[in-house]
């Protein structure tokens, strides 16, 4: 049996034709018709009306907090529960995070708390980033009404979650500002990209202008802001043009993937596969998630090294932010959720390429090695 991955990238067909047409045209550039496409390509697939592509979905989060003009010393509230790399621009631009917990619905930004933070703090947060992990949507409407009433932007890191949708809308429009990321391991890739939604054609101006070192002109070389180089390679793009054909049939398995498992692990006592709270909620299923019960034989790391025994990789969740080293001494406004979560979840292999067969093994497995001890 070979390896069983958490989620590997996958050809969808036209990636080599694109790329050649690409190398063909002499476009080996930052720029290009592939660029422009592929921005065009996926302000049609959401629909939207400004998406700027960027080298990673990082950098997007980048941008989005200049373009909001966050600098040095401002607050900017962000969901604890993430990947770091949601957390990391904020540091970037001398500005300080604030973290938020979790709710157990959808494992996102408790607006509960996102409002306790907005009270208590002595200054108003210039920013909040709330992520859609593992491609579940947070709870949207409470927070945009919480961040509405304050006035303050919201930055939607949907890095996992293209293809998701919250009442009936894409994820990445939700907030003023939406990130998607296109690196190997996410839904579609460039082999490493990302983008950003913008709100308005002004500030795809300025964050395509800040992405291209935020140069007034090209004779001149006159400088008014720092800019960075971070716009998406035409050669990027061509394979990413490629990849979004095959997006709607990628979101299609993934889910089909969360049922199977959903299906297999029912009768295991210890095992809850997370699910949509209600019809509100519609993930991609990015990667299928499990949370043992507190009194399972397995703890989440004993599981995840047992299976790659098996050559099955798992991973346990995103640690929280506040549990960092490096962001030791962050206010927080905590309720204990995140870190209950992060002990007790497992991410299962959820790679588009797996066969039904490859998930039943992945299921008989995890319940043998659960069922053995028990
Ligand atoms: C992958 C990811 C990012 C970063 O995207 P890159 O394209 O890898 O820079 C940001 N936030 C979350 C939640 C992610 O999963």
């Amino acid at each position: 049996m070979r390896p069983i991955k958490l989620s590997l990238p996958e050809l969808a067909g036209n990636e080599k034709k694109y790329c050649n047409e690409a190398i063909e045209s002499t476009w080996i550039t930052p720029l290009g018709p592939f660029v422009d496409r592929f921005e065009k390509d996926l302000e049609n697939w959401l629909p939207t009306g400004h998406v700027v592509a960027l080298s990673s979905g990082t950098a997007a989060i980048h941008l989005a907090l200049a373009d909001a003009g966050v600098t040095k010393g401002d607050k900017v509230i962000c969901q604890s529960m993430t990947f770091a790399a949601s957390a990391n621009p904020i540091v970037y631009l001398g500005a300080d995070p604030v973290f938020v917990d979790s709710e157990y619905d959808t494992w996102n930004m408790s607006p509960e708390l996102l409002k306790k933070a907005i009270t208590q703090l002595s200054e108003k947060p210039k920013a909040i980033i709330v992520t859609d992990l593992y491609g579940m949507p947070a709870k949207h409407d409470g927070i945009r009404a919480i961040a509405d009433e304050a006035g303050i932007t919201v930055i939607e890191d949907s890095a996992e979650a293209i293809g998701s949708r919250y009442k009936g809308k894409h994820s990445g429009l939700q907030g003023d500002y939406g990130v998607l990321s296109f690196n190997g391991n996410k839904m579609i890739t460039t082999s490493g990209g990302g983008a950003l939604i913008v709100p308005s054609l002004k500030s795809a101006k300025h964050v395509l202008h800040l992405a291209t070192q935020a140069r007034e002109s090209t004779t001149e070389y006159f400088h008014k802001e720092i800019g960075y180089n971070y716009r998406l390679s035409n050669i990027s793009a061509a394979i990413g043009c490629a990849q979004l054909e095959d997006l709607d049939r990628r979101v299609k398995r993934r889910k089909a993937i969360h049922r199977l498992y959903t299906e297999l692990l029912s009768d295991c006592k210890y095992i809850e596969v997370k699910q949509n709270p209600n019809c509100d909620f519609d993930s991609n299923f990015w990667l299928t998630t499990i949370l043992l019960s507190e009194d399972s034989p397995l703890s989440p790391l004993q599981l995840c090294e047992r299976l790659k025994e098996l050559n099955i990789e798992t991973r346990r969740l995103w640690r929280p932010m506040h549990t960092q080293p490096i962001y030791a001494n962050t206010i927080s406004f905590l309720d204990g959720t995140s870190e209950d979560l992060f002990a007790r979840g497992l991410c299962l292999p959820s790679s588009t390429t797996l066969s039904d067969d490859e998930i039943k093994y992945v299921a008989s497995e995890i319940k043998r090695l659960i069922e053995e001890i028990d």
